[in-house]
């Protein structure tokens, strides 16, 4: 869509202001003085009216033509926060000044009350109630009622059927918004939230023209200005390899993951190149360059600058792709646009060239911006041609808090089995990245597709557990506990699967109450099974398999059993039992206050203990296996036997770590033996 001039928004929002200004006299106090800040009468409504509709159908199309930028509102928080403020005392003033209907002034303060709880929820990171969302959509279906009343009473039908119109737009746009806002990080969220406010406050100062709604429609509309989208800059190796194809007589691009990161505002984590050169001319061009040519079969040279490796690929095509994983046959293409085609979704399918700018035809940056993710193309064929565009699709959902367009995660879901013939390794990956990005909402957002890949979470889907001590089934138990956890890949799966096997392990007592005895042995000897189908990384499984077959144990703060803990499994995985179990305490839905100061306390002993006397383990003892021999123990397993039991005895305090009192107990223990 053609950019629309940069004075549209501005130009159409004073022109609202003026409508208000001459509507001004609408609105008298209780003396029958007019509100506002320039009282005009003016009695020629159809006008005004005519003027104020034009005003809105030019904000409409703004909506949809207009430049969609990232979030502009969060970066300037603090000043369409302050908007919002001198929007809320606006609706205040007139609340208390005008003579509307009550039904009116009801409907608005719920709506500044909608607002404010709205933007605490939000600020405080937590999913708002239900009914802060929709309040403020209430409020302006409460307001087309009030004006719809007033004007069968009053019979002055421009006034309020412009007000009706004006109210169910602005509730209209309130539902698209809440909507949208929905799978939000709690930071993008408040200021998103406030923007919203001041924004529809704003909206009210057209109508009204108000002095205080006209201070924060300004600040709003500053709010915005300040803001410049994010301009990608690309590195100045990735900028020469480009001019020097250029030179060559070729075209080339920065594409990709690297794009759409940059116009984030995110470091990418590498910068892919593209071409119309084939591989052996790009090999021409870059003669003298260290160049790695494993991937020249698929049109791909990686090119060493810096000890950087950027990768170019010729434009192409695919096709074909009978076995969902790798296309038939390639073609070579001249033309970028072709190859953005192939890509997977809008927002991975975006070019750019710092004299070029972005290329950009199946709207990425509107989608990055409107946060959706949408396949490029007919979905069902793109996810037809490679399974693995599923799980990339949640991950990239996760990742970027993308919300996937109906269609696309319809296919999404129903093309899911088709994952099975996908290589374990990557299915892998992707969902490492995945959990790593998990949000609330998500697990239960995409557990079709992601059942396909885990069908051993099948039966935790919607079940009850019973029990007085969880709010939550165990599907969303899990959820809670994957969102109170780090970033961290063993710890998100330990997570994931550490409940597994708790439908297979359900009893219930004679009261009625749930019990899952040795749930936790069972779930991580089925998460073994699950993480070597995977083909996990061995290391990863192990500490995983630990996590959760230890999930249970009770960690208290206290010395002796910390230090025991500690000399066994050492301070970094002690550390993640402890955020582990927190998490899952905290998932029950009961106590997160006191199980967060729980994870403090022991935090802070295990601090003092790794400070104080470190970790202890069996190499560390005053004494050896040579003098255990020395002492008449056969070599073999009852060496390590003695040795553990020495080490319990010294970690719980009862023997000092002394070579001849070790050495005196050795030599006790072989008597009784
Ligand atoms: P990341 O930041 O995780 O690397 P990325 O978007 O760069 O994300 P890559 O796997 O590195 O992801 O792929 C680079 C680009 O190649 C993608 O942005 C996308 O345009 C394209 N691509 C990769 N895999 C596929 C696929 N399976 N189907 C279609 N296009 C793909
Ligand atoms: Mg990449």
């Amino acid at each position: 869509m053609k950019k629309l001039p940069k004075l549209f928004l501005p130009v159409t929002l004073l022109a609202g202001i003026v409508c208000g200004f001459l509507r001004n006299d609408m609105y008298v106090d209780a003396q029958g003085d007019p509100l506002g800040l320039i009282p005009l009468h003016h009695p020629n409504y159809p006008i005004i009216y005519g003027l104020a509709a034009v005003v809105a159908v030019l904000l409409i199309v703004y909506r949809f033509a207009g430049p969609k930028r990232p979030y502009q509102i969060v970066t300037k928080l603090p000043i369409a926060g302050i908007g919002a403020g001198f929007g809320a005392l606006a609706c205040a003033y007139m609340l208390f000044k005008t003579e509307g209907s009550t039904l009116m002034l009801v409907a608005q303060a719920m709506g500044l009350f909608g607002f404010w709880g709205l933007a605490t929820a939000y600020f405080a990171g937590k999913r708002p109630s239900l009914l802060n969302m929709l309040l403020p959509v209430f409020v302006c279906f409460g307001m087309v009622l009030g004006n719809l009343t007033l004007w069968s009473r009053l019979h002055q039908t421009q006034d309020y059927l412009f007000d009706s119109l004006f109210y169910l737009f602005t509730a209209i746009y309130g539902i698209h918004r809440i909507t949208a806002a929905s799978g939000q990080k709690a930071d993008d969220r408040a200021g998103f939230v406030w923007g919203q406010a001041a924004l529809f406050c704003a909206i009210a100062a057209a109508a009204y023209g108000h002095i205080l709604y006209f201070v924060s429609l300004s600040l709003w509309l500053l709010s915005t200005f300040f803001v410049t989208p994010c301009k990608m800059v690309l590195p100045a190796p990735a900028e020469r390899l480009i001019k020097m194809l250029e030179r060559a007589g070729y075209t080339a691009y920065a594409v990709g993951g690297c794009v759409r990161d940059g116009m984030l505002g995110r470091t990418p984590k590498d910068y892919d190149l593209c071409t119309n050169a084939k591989p052996e001319e790009i090999a021409k061009v870059f003669d003298g360059y260290e160049l790695v040519k494993n991937g020249e079969k698929h049109g791909t040279v990686g090119v060493v600058v810096d000890q950087t490796l950027y990768e170019i690929t010729t434009y192409r095509t695919e096709g074909g792709y009978e076995d969902s994983r790798h296309p038939d046959w390639v073609e070579f293409v001249d033309n970028v646009c072709d190859d953005l085609a192939r890509r997977d979704f809008t927002v991975n399918a975006m070019a750019f060239n710092p004299a070029v700018g972005y290329i950009d035809p199946y709207g990425g940056q509107s989608d990055l911006f409107g946060r959706t993710l949408r396949a490029v193309g007919d979905p069902q064929k793109r996810f037809r041609e490679d399974a693995l565009r599923i799980l990339r699709g949640v991950r990239f959902a996760c990742r970027f808090r993308l919300v996937p367009q109906k269609d696309t995660l319809k296919e999404m879901i129903a093309l899911a089995p088709t994952m099975d013939r996908l290589a374990s390794e990557r299915v892998f990956s992707e969902l490492n990245e995945i959990l790593c990005h998990i949000d609330e909402g998500d697990l239960l957002l995409y557990k079709d597709v992601l059942l396909q890949v885990l069908p051993e979470l099948a039966p935790c889907v919607d079940f009850c557990q019973h029990s007085r001590h969880h709010r939550y089934d165990v599907l969303r138990h899990t959820e809670q506990v994957l969102c109170n956890l780090p970033a961290d890949a063993p710890l998100r799966w330990a997570a994931l699967l550490h409940d597994i096997s708790k439908p297979q392990t359900f009893v219930q007592d004679e009261k009625g109450e749930g019990h899952f005895h040795g749930h936790a042995a069972e779930s991580a000897r089925v998460a073994e099974q699950i993480l070597l189908r995977l083909k996990a990384p061995a290391a990863l499984r192990e500490e995983v398999v630990t996590l959760i077959a230890h999930h249970m144990d009770l960690l208290t703060p206290e010395k002796p059993l910390l230090r025991r803990r500690l000399s066994k499994y050492g301070e970094p995985l002690l550390k993640k039992m402890i955020d582990l179990q927190t998490a899952d305490r905290i998932a029950t839905g009961y106590k997160k206050e006191k199980h967060l100061q729980d994870r403090q306390k022991l935090l802070g002993v295990l601090k003092k203990l790794t400070k104080e006397e470190g970790r202890l383990e069996v190499k560390d003892l005053a004494i050896d296996g040579h003098d255990l021999i020395a002492l008449g123990f056969t070599e073999g397993p009852q060496i390590g036997q003695v040795m553990n039991h020495l080490l319990q005895q010294v970690l719980d305090g009862k023997l000092p770590n002394d070579h001849e009192t070790l050495k005196a107990a050795a030599a006790e223990f072989l008597k009784n033996q």
